[in-house]
């Protein structure tokens, strides 16, 4: 390791000394060891894992927004999972164990606020009670702590309005706000030396032309439309947009990232005592989405939701959210037409429930019956990156993808990080961070 760093130092040395310059004739910053695509808790968590690890290695985050945290890390119900629904031995299952553990310590030495409120997952019919004892079975496997099944008589000592047949209680579940957590691990990057580059999309990746004849020091250039960065190495989690990243250094297509959008109802002030705890629905198995819920936030206001309908832009956060070049790319992708076609007529209730909200209120009233249609107002929504396979399969691993030839062997690409890739996030940093230092001899 010894060896590697002074290795890396050297060459950070002589190669930010060079001068670079860019194609396009766009502007050249100094020479990087390691880029990272993208702003969000991926990127930045990874980014500080990597600066921890690397010291002396030179560092930068792009992201093309003007803030950090500004799509899925900054619109979602900033729950802290922990773990339960994931198929026991899965990296799934693991990595949110594991990254539950890291965010509460790291939450606590930040002073980052959260709450340890729990959660009730709460069985309505006698086909759900049946899936409750396998819930708690995966639970258990995964090592979640301290779950307990909760009878019927006893749901309302949990959360007093909050009607069901049987629950499984988790206490360690917990909230936070998930963009103030990413703007901390950049905090920690950027006191570590790193750097950060906000308003710059990457558009490309070229080779890069040094003017001296020294191009092997930082052979990739990060391509916005009017800068670039040479560097050795680039880590691209760019979310939303991670299939584009991929195929820009070459990459398959697919997997396919086909926007959903998650939207959320209020409720009123005045009835925000109906809800002081996480209360879910039986997560139907055929979807990776866990039900709509209730989830008090950290601000004191109670999210309803996230339903999931078709967005018609990868950042569209309401109906009227269209963006042509997104629209033609999932007209032209057959996977979407085969998953719309075997799941036509779910799809079509989220969607009517979604413009007629009072009848997703009669969802919620099954938890909540004091729960009136008069007591929710519209929300904020969030946009999934959901990764669908060519047969139009949701994809619900990680999926890591690099390239050939001079740039792609020396980029990786995350192109598919989960839900619930937030709780996740330290422990999905040190995986990535593990296979950079594998992968590229970091
Ligand atoms: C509605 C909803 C609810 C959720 N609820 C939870 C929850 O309660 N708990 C939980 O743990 N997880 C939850 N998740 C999942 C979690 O929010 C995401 O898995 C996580 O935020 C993904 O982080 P990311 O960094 O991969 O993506 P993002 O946060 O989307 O970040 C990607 C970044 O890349 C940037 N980028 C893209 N293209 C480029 C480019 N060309 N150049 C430069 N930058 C680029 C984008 O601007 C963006 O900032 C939820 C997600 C949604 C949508």
């Amino acid at each position: 390791m010894m060896k590697t760093n002074l290795i890396t130092s050297l060459s950070k040395r002589t190669a930010s000394q060079l001068h670079y310059t860019c194609r396009h004739g766009s502007t050249a910053s100094s020479a990087y060891d390691l880029v990272i695509v993208g702003g969000g808790i991926i990127g930045c968590a990874t980014a500080r894992e990597m600066i921890m690890r690397h010291p002396n290695m030179k560092m930068a985050i792009v992201e093309k927004e003007n803030v950090l945290a500004m799509h899925q890390t900054g619109h979602n119900s900033g729950v802290v999972h922990a773990g339960i629904y994931y198929t026991p031995g899965s990296m799934k299952a693991k990595l949110c164990v594991e990254g539950l553990k890291l965010s509460y310590e790291y939450f606590c030495k930040n002073n980052i606020p959260h709450k340890k409120i729990g959660k009730l997952i709460v069985a309505q019919n006698l086909n759900q009670i049946k899936k409750i004892d396998d819930l708690f079975d995966r639970g258990t496997k995964n090592n979640v702590p301290d779950l307990e099944i909760v009878e019927k008589d006893c749901i309302s000592k949990y959360e007093p309005k909050c009607k069901g047949e049987k629950a499984i209680w988790s206490p360690w579940t917990g909230i936070v706000d998930w963009a103030v957590v990413c703007k901390a691990f950049a905090e920690d990057f950027k006191k570590m030396g790193g750097e950060i580059f906000l308003n710059f999309e990457v558009i490309g990746f070229t080779e890069m032309m040094e003017s001296k004849g020294e191009s092997q020091l930082a052979p990739i250039s990060v391509q916005s439309k009017t800068r670039c960065i040479p560097t050795k190495y680039v880590l691209t989690c760019a979310g939303l947009h991670s299939d584009r990243l991929a195929v820009m250094t070459g990459c398959d297509l697919s997997p396919r990232i086909v926007p959903f959008r998650g939207e959320y109802l209020l409720l009123n002030d005045n009835k925000r005592h109906l809800c002081t705890t996480n209360v879910y629905p039986i997560p139907d198995p055929r979807f990776p989405f866990l039900g709509v819920h209730f989830t008090p936030r950290i601000t004191g206001e109670i999210w309803l939701g996230p339903n999931a309908v078709l967005a018609f832009a990868r950042e569209g956060y309401s109906w009227f959210d269209i963006n042509i070049r997104d629209c033609i790319e999932m007209a032209k992708f057959p996977g979407l037409y085969k998953l719309c076609f075997r799941y036509f007529l779910p799809g079509c209730m989220e969607m009517i429930k979604s413009i007629f909200y009072p009848l997703a209120v009669k969802d919620l009233q099954k938890f909540i019956p004091e729960v009136s249609y008069r007591d929710v107002r519209r929300g904020p929504a969030g946009v999934r990156a959901q990764a669908l396979d060519k047969d139009g399969k949701l994809v619900d691993d990680f999926v890591f993808d690099g390239g050939t030839g001079s740039i792609g062997s020396r980029v990786l690409h995350c192109r598919n990080a989960p839900s619930p890739a937030a709780t996740s996030s330290m422990a999905i940093a040190k995986f990535i961070a593990d296979k950079l230092d594998r992968d590229f001899k970091f």
